[in-house]
């Protein structure tokens, strides 16, 4: 059992909604979310990540909130002839704060790789956006126990180039890709913590004390009865959720019961 979540900044618990979420559908998720922040204490940073349709409406929706709206994938030009391509600041121009870069779906269906991820992360801080990047080993890596040099890797080459200065405005999120979605089975926090200690130790390399100012989620079959375990890892400073938090219910749901794990505990009181 690790000792209990050592307050460092706000816990990040946000959501995408993926391919999800009709324009009628995405105002009532907000409608509901807007009337219900008090339930979201000042030690959590909220945030929402909505297809591209509905990214101004949400954000404008927003707006008077703590929320923050992201986008779930830029391009790595400023403009120019990529059809069905969005430029990260016409993403910012619509509203969004966050870039969610290299989730495992786009690297797999899309042919994201590590150097596209780079670019992506490069441009989406040019524009002043805060790239929320995806890293998670597949369930080969797993079993072969190659996973701890896998994820290095793929967190070096996500942030090759960034200046230290740049990390306080970048999230990472260590996502297994045999975790996530449909079928997904939740990392334990056994699981989920020595990879997390790895991209903790492989920012300092590389970065130097810098690398305490970048927060580094779990993401993967979060729900209502994990997420607090998870969130109290100690190298653990936030939750990406999917299908969990795809009604506003939902999300309030996971933020209360963190909340709750964390006063049980005595800790972390910020978030209480
Ligand atoms: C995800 O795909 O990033 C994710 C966290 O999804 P889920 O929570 O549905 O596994």
């Amino acid at each position: 059992m690790s000792p209990p979540r050592e307050w460092r900044g706000p816990a990040w618990i946000g959501t995408s909604w993926k391919m999800n979420h009709t324009l009628g559908e995405a105002e009532e998720y907000v409608r509901e979310l807007g009337a219900r922040m008090e339930e979201i204490p000042e030690g959590v940073q909220p945030f929402v990540i909505p297809p591209f349709t509905a990214l101004d409406r949400v954000a404008r929706a927003l707006s008077r909130t703590r929320v923050l709206v992201g986008v779930q994938n830029v391009h790595w030009e400023t403009a120019g002839g990529w059809t069905g391509e969005i430029a990260a600041g016409m993403a910012r121009d619509a509203g969004a704060a966050i870039a969610e870069i290299g989730h495992s779906e786009r690297r797999t269906h899309f042919g994201e790789t590590d150097a596209s991820v780079n670019r992506k992360v490069h441009a989406a801080l040019a524009a002043g956006l805060r790239p929320l990047v995806c890293v998670g080993e597949p369930e080969e890596e797993r079993s072969a126990g190659t996973a701890p040099e896998y994820i290095a890797r793929q967190v070096k080459l996500a942030l090759r180039g960034v200046p230290a200065a740049d990390l306080e405005r970048i999230l990472l999120a260590y996502e297994p890709i045999w975790a996530i979605g449909e079928g997904g089975t939740p990392a334990t926090p056994a699981q989920a913590e020595p990879i997390h200690a790895i991209i903790r130790q492989t920012l300092e390399e590389v970065f130097g004390d810098a690398a305490a100012a970048l927060p580094v989620l779990y993401g993967g079959s979060v729900n209502a009865g994990n997420a607090a375990a998870l969130l109290a890892i100690p190298t653990v400073d936030g939750l990406f959720v999917g299908r969990a938090a795809w009604s506003a219910g939902g999300l309030l749901e996971i933020v209360e019961r963190c909340c709750e794990a964390a006063r049980r505990q005595g800790t972390a009181s910020a978030l209480t």
